[in-house]
């Protein structure tokens, strides 16, 4: 199970600090946090703390199970911009 953030995200970056596991990108400063759309967590590499949930300005992050019907796609949104 991991956390997965939607499209409500406003790449305020307050998860990727947040996160012990450095499981969210990109980062603040990557050349990529400036055309990506929103966040991402790797589902490999989150171990499913809720930190980053707690501190989310956009109530953007779910745990995977408690994920609003008309998101669910962004569990695999999610994985897939790990590759
Ligand atoms: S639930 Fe914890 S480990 Fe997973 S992405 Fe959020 S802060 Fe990182």
């Amino acid at each position: 199970m991991a956390y997965v953030i939607t499209d409500a995200c406003v790449k305020d970056f307050a998860c990727v600090a947040e996160c012990p596991s450095g499981a969210i990108a990109p980062a603040e400063g990557d050349a990529a946090a400036a055309t990506v759309s929103q966040l991402f967590i790797n589902p490999d590499d989150c171990i499913d703390c809720g930190s980053c949930a707690s501190v989310c300005p956009a109530t953007a992050i779910f745990s995977a199970d408690e994920l609003p019907a008309d998101k669910a796609d962004f569990a695999a949104k999610n994985a897939a911009y790990f590759g």
